[in-house]
């Protein structure tokens, strides 16, 4: 695994970073257990560069993953809370993570962390990273075709469109509509919707 300097912080991070949003509430919803074992297996593979939010609900999966850990992990986590007094507590919950180093207010700072599901992803991403041949068989097992849905009973209430930057919420007979062309699969608009409608498989 090769490793660089974040920005200018001193901190030397894997040039693979593992993107956890995809293993928590707002997109697979894979239990801590796990999750993990999948972030556990990637930080055995050299990959010490975590990518988390406060709203990705992945504290935990981090947690336990580094349980026993010896190396030096850094994390990257957010925040979208307005206020001191909010942030100060979204940084106490973040803090329960570790006692390692974070990497906290670099707003600067651009890295793109990859998501990974199950650790024939992680396998298949690690090939890749490497320059390893990856056939289709491993591609296709690796991790699936996912989508964002709308369940049928969406009650029309359209909190979830503002949330997603990339155009692809429409309401389209008074239920809101996803095009999955332009879904990203972020997952931001979960959050927004008060009664659990939009699900991801
Ligand atoms: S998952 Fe992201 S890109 Fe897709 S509809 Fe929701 S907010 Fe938009
Ligand atoms: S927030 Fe939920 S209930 Fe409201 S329009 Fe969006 S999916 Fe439907």
């Amino acid at each position: 695994m090769d490793y660089a300097e974040l920005g200018k912080t001193g901190l030397r991070v894997s040039r693979l970073a593992f993107g956890t949003l995809t293993i928590g509430p707002l997109q697979r919803n894979i239990d801590e257990t796990v999750g993990s074992v999948i972030i556990r297996k990637a930080l055995d593979a050299g990959i010490n560069f975590l990518d988390t939010a406060q709203s990705y609900g992945t504290y935990n999966h981090i947690r336990r993953a580094l349980e026993g850990f010896a190396g030096d992990v850094v994390i990257a986590s957010k925040s979208g809370v307005a206020g001191y007094d909010e942030m100060a507590e979204a940084v106490e919950e973040a803090d329960v993570v570790s006692s390692l180093r974070y990497a906290f207010d670099f707003p600067h700072l651009h890295a793109v962390a990859v998501g990974m599901l199950t650790e024939q992803e992680l396998d298949v991403n690690l090939k890749i990273y490497y320059h390893q041949e990856v056939d289709a068989e491993e591609l296709a097992s690796a991790g699936g075709d996912k989508r964002m849905f709308v369940v049928k009973f969406c009650k029309g209430c359209g909190n979830c469109l503002e949330a997603c930057t990339h155009d692809a919420l429409s309401m389209v007979n008074e239920k809101a509509y996803i095009e999955h062309s332009k879904c990203v699969l972020c997952g931001y608009c979960r959050k927004e919707c008060p009664h659990s409608m939009i699900r991801i498989i």
